[in-house]
C-alpha cells in the first residue's frame, strides 16, 4: 500500500486502485490485468470509473478484455487489436509474402490497390514492426 501510494504521489489515487483491486479484479474480464496495469490506469485516469474502462478494452479479434497499454491499433483505422493478436496476424503476414495481406486484421483497411495509401501504410507498418 505505501509502495502504491509512492508510485502515485496521491493518497486518493492510491486508495481507487485498492479499490479496484479489491472489487474488480476478482472478474474475468480483468484477468489480463495486473497490479501495474491498475496503477498505470489509475494514474492516467485519475478516478474509478475512467480507470475501469482503461483496464477494459475489447479486442475486437480474440474478444478478450485488455488494459489499454496491451491494446493497440494500425493508425488507419479506429479497430483495436491486442498486442498478441497484432503479433500473431504479423507474424504469419511476414511469412506471406503476399504484401496486399499486410492489412488490419478487422476491417481489412487500408485498400492496398492505391499505391499512395500503401506506400503509407508499410512505412508506418514498419515503425510498429521495429518496436
Ligand atoms: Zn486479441
Ligand atoms: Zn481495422
Amino acid at each position: 500500500m505505501v509502495l502504491i501510494e509512492a508510485k502515485l504521489k496521491s493518497w486518493g489515487r492510491a486508495e481507487t486502485v485498492i479499490k479496484i483491486i479489491d472489487q474488480e479484479m476478482v472478474k474475468a474480464e480483468f484477468e489480463m490485468c495486473n497490479l501495474e496495469d491498475v496503477i498505470e490506469a489509475v494514474r492516467n485516469c485519475g478516478d474509478f470509473r475512467s480507470s475501469l474502462v482503461y483496464l477494459q478494452q475489447e479486442c475486437q479479434i480474440c474478444f478478450g478484455f485488455f488494459p489499454m497499454n496491451k491494446i493497440t491499433s494500425l493508425n488507419i483505422c479506429p479497430c483495436k487489436i491486442c498486442l498478441y493478436c497484432m503479433k500473431q496476424h504479423f507474424a504469419i503476414c511476414v511469412n506471406d509474402r503476399n504484401v496486399r495481406k499486410w492489412t488490419c486484421p478487422v476491417c481489412a483497411l487500408p485498400n492496398m490497390g492505391d499505391p499512395d495509401v500503401a506506400q503509407e501504410y508499410l512505412s508506418f507498418l514498419k515503425l510498429l514492426v521495429s518496436l
